[in-house]
């Protein structure tokens, strides 16, 4: 009998999976998976049927097409002030979770250490693993998520080879400060290690915070790899294009993962991001304040339900709500399956974020729908459990 790779074995079908499933089944609204339900900017939509048919649809260079890497470049000087050489420093992926996976392939052997800070993102541990490498793993815990400095530090050795922060951190929404990162880069460097920076939520923070890239911090311009996505930039979720940048030599091995996982990613979807990069603030301004005010209007509704306490949500467009109160005595699991077949609502459990059983109950919500789907769901919430 055959056997099949025993890393993902292990791992089985994502929540986010199961409960869309579910939710579909149930005809329950879909608060799990994080994805907007609006169509994404008109003009990015135009320009991709554009140059569907006016542009080479083969092979693009594997690096990503000039247009895109020129903007990528451009971005990170317009908005946290980085020169970057478009031609070495830059790197398109299919999607950030692709752009990880080759950070993840490129840059590990066996047996190197990866600090990661959970909850976490689904696909970073078992990619991690795949790659060779041993998650070491550092919780920070609601409502403060606190990162606290003498753990952080006890989770690196000399095997340590990367540092995986993601800021805005899905689930929590924790928006890393200045503080915490000097704190984060001091231990990169004297570690001699490379920091992996997942900003997909980069340009969703919230209340005067501020986006601090790890890698515009003091020595962290060659240790650093931030990772952006058109799907979370532009809410086009679908169309999987990321981008990497990167000093020369670590994307140099990271693109030889790169090249063998995937090669290119659709050209007209590539120049059409790269549009989208070079449009004017008003865009990334509407889309902080969209997401704000949706976050205010499902954090508002949600905090009038007995039970449902919603946390501080700093960045990202998900809610993080404690739900220990609510009267429900099985797992979290078992709450966000009764949540999507007796009330219509379908949310994440957050213990599979930690992989593992919490002391309370939390699930996560994805605010990035209309408002009046938003509205649906706390009506149905506070119709069930007030
Ligand atoms: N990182 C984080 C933290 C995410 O939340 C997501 C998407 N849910 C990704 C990476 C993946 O992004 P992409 O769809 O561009 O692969």
């Amino acid at each position: 009998m055959y056997t099949t790779n025993l890393t993902f074995n292990s791992y089985g079908t994502t929540v986010f999976e199961l409960m869309s499933r579910l939710a579909v089944e149930h005809k329950s609204i879909n608060l799990g998976q994080g994805f907007p339900d609006n169509y994404g900017p008109n003009a990015v939509l135009q320009k991709a049927s554009e140059y569907l048919f006016d542009l080479p649809n083969q092979y693009p260079p594997m690096l990503g097409v000039p247009e895109l890497r020129q903007a990528i470049a451009a971005h990170n000087k317009r908005f946290y002030g980085l020169d970057i050489n478009w031609k070495t420093e830059t790197m398109v992926s299919s999607g950030a979770t692709e752009g990880l996976a080759a950070c993840f392939l490129g840059l590990l052997n066996q047996g190197d250490e990866v600090v990661v800070i959970e909850p976490l993102y689904d696909c970073y541990l078992p990619m991690i693993e795949r790659a060779g490498g041993i998650p070491k793993r550092v919780s920070i815990e609601p409502p403060n998520w606190k990162l606290n400095g003498s753990a952080l530090r006890a989770a690196f050795s000399n095997k340590t080879k990367l540092v995986l922060i993601n800021s805005p951190q899905n689930p929590s929404s924790k928006v890393y400060h200045r503080e915490e990162l000097l704190h984060i880069a001091d231990l990169v460097k004297e570690y001699d290690a490379i920091a992996i920076c997942d900003e997909v939520y980069e340009h969703m923070v919230y209340d005067h915070r501020e986006h601090i890239p790890l890698m515009t911090l003091p020595g962290m311009r060659d240790r650093s790899i931030r990772i952006g996505s058109a799907g979370k930039t532009f809410s086009l979720t679908g169309w999987k294009v990321g981008y990497l940048t990167g000093s020369e030599e670590l994307l140099k091995a990271v693109s030889k993962a790169h090249q063998f996982l995937v090669f290119t990613t659709p050209p007209n979807l590539q120049r059409a991001v790269a549009d989208g990069l070079n449009g004017d603030d008003a865009y990334f301004d509407r889309l902080t304040i969209d997401m704000r005010s949706k976050r205010d209007r499902l954090a508002e509704g949600l905090s009038k339900i007995s039970g449902f306490n919603p946390i501080i949500c700093e960045g990202t467009y998900f809610l993080f709500v404690d739900v220990e109160n609510v009267g429900f005595s099985d797992t979290d699991v078992k709450f966000c399956e009764y949540l999507t077949t007796e009330v219509g609502v379908t949310g994440v459990p957050v213990s599979a974020f930690y992989n593992r059983s919490l002391e309370k109950k939390y699930i996560r919500l994805c605010f990035a729908k209309e408002n009046a789907v938003l509205d649906e769901a706390v009506e149905k919430l506070s119709g069930h459990f007030s």
